[in-house]
């Protein structure tokens, strides 16, 4: 087999996470490759206008860290020295509560687990500028108004720029959609005669409320702190601690239940939601700005994957094709799982580029969204519709979690699944399902005999 063939231009709308990932990969293919970004791109890691979500806690997850690496080698290095914490095998390190149940995992782990806290502006910032640095690739701060289609060969020939009293035409052999998920694909398939994707929903209703604090050295020996929403408690938190020695803590509430609006009304959730020495480390600690707030009504899946007919010329990448609920911290990962489909689809020189990455990007969506769902609907009661089997499995899952808080195997069986290592599925092999099983009977055995009465002296032998 030969080397597939090298293309002329490839065009990315958007410099956020996936379009520079996207850019990453196209760099190997195309001789040229445009990234147009609306917004002010700063030369150092800081806060974006057009990316509000970067204010708030963004978890990279081990598998994503890993995924990053693998499209920018020496990048985890880089966020090393440039401060970013990396937790190797220490889950004393992490504080992590799910559903209600804080998993015992102050221990050393059996398996490797590697994970980095980068700030989401720090990493964003470190691969804006390795994809900057790549040969053919530029990245133009420009407002993309719509790609252009050419109805005869029912194929996106390039975009046209927005730009006051001009509509600039630039060619291009593909466009990639990387504009996040208020995209206008759907639109511009249906101006085009095409249908446009159905698209699953979970009406999740979350609210973000965050501050960046300092915190005195030595109160907080964790880097990640997370306790996530359960039946009962519909706020949760995600803390971490960044390269810059300051701390990101964000507090959401689920079901369009109204996040915190004061510092009083987070440090409430902290006291709800985690033990007492963090949530006391917390009221200690000086704010650094404001806080920002942030809404995330429904988490949004467009399905391209059922699509009948598909125009040449143009894929979608990243939040524009999934929007996960991002109390769970997976956009970026399976962002980065996006870009490596893409990769391997042009690296085998797929003639069908668009069907073929929205099948794989559907096979690494579905089991993530599945799993989000059924937490959503039936640990954070979020209202809507749900397949019969999501309860039975919901339940299960809270038994799991149950039995992870005092069993360390399962507990680092959760953490790796959930950090999206080893599998997408958050399925347990029977080994573990009997564990938790056996673990839960024991406790619910120790309980009982705790709670019997303590029999009285013999009547007949007097003692
Ligand atoms: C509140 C919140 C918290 C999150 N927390 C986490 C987390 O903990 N962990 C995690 O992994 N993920 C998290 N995510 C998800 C994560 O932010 C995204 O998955 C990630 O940014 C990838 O998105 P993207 O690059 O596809 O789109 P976006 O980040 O939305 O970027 C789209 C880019 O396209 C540009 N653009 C749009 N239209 C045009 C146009 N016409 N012309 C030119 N440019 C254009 C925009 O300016 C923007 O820069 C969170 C999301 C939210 C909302």
């Amino acid at each position: 087999m030969g080397q597939p063939p090298k293309y002329q231009h490839a065009i990315v709308i958007g410099a956020s996470i996936a379009g520079l990932c996207a850019a990453r990969v196209l760099s190997d293919h195309y001789d040229r490759v445009t990234v147009y970004e609306r917004d002010t791109l700063p030369a150092e890691p800081a806060h974006r206008g057009a990316v509000p979500q970067d204010r708030h806690v963004h978890i990279l997850m081990a598998r994503g860290a890993h995924e990053f690496e693998t499209l920018y080698p020496g990048l985890l290095d880089d966020m090393v020295a440039a401060g970013v914490a990396k937790l190797e095998s220490r889950p004393d390190c992490i504080h992590f509560g799910a559903a209600g149940h804080v998993l015992g995992t102050g221990h050393t782990l059996d398996r490797e687990f590697t994970a980095y806290v980068p700030s989401r502006k720090q990493l964003e910032w470190q691969i804006r500028r390795r994809t900057a640095a790549l040969a053919g690739v530029e990245i133009l701060q420009r407002d993309v108004n719509a790609p252009r289609f050419d109805g005869e060969h029912q194929t996106v020939t390039g975009v046209v720029l927005s730009a006051p009293g001009t509509n600039e035409f630039v060619p291009a052999d593909l466009v990639v959609d990387a504009s996040g998920r208020g995209t206008r694909l759907p639109a511009w398939l249906d101006e085009w005669g095409f249908a446009r994707p159905h698209e699953q929903t979970v009406d999740v209703g979350i609210g973000y409320s965050t501050q960046q604090l300092r915190i005195p050295d030595g109160l907080i020996a964790e880097k990640v702190v997370v306790a996530g929403a359960s039946r009962t408690q519909q706020a949760g938190l995600g803390m971490l601690f960044y390269e810059d020695g300051t701390w990101g803590l964000t507090t959401f509430t689920v079901n369009h239940v109204a996040p915190p609006q004061t510092l009083d009304e987070i440090y409430e959730v902290a006291d709800a939601v985690l033990p007492e020495p963090l949530a006391a480390a917390i009221r200690q600690g000086e704010p650094v700005g404001d806080i920002a707030f942030h809404r995330y009504p429904v988490s949004r899946w467009r399905r391209y994957d059922k699509l009948q007919r598909f125009p040449g010329g143009i894929v979608p990448i990243g939040d524009a094709v999934a929007s996960f609920n991002p109390t769970y911290g997976q956009g970026m990962t399976m962002t980065a799982l996006q870009a490596g489909h893409l990769r391997r689809l042009l690296a085998a020189g797929t003639r069908h580029l668009a069907y073929d990455l929205a099948r794989a990007t559907a096979k690494s969506t579905y089991p993530v969204w599945t799993m989000n769902a059924i937490g959503d609907l039936t640990l954070h009661g979020t209202e809507g519709p749900a397949p019969w089997w999501y309860r039975p499995v919901g339940a299960l899952f809270d038994q799991f979690l149950g039995a992870a808080e005092n069993d360390r195997v399962l507990a680092e069986w959760f953490l790796r699944r959930f950090s999206l290592l080893d599998s997408l599925y958050m399925v347990p092999p029977a080994s573990i399902v009997g564990r938790a099983i056996r673990h839960n009977m024991s406790l619910w055995w120790a309980q009982k005999r705790a709670s019997a009465p303590v029999p009285g002296p013999d009547p007949v032998l007097g003692r």
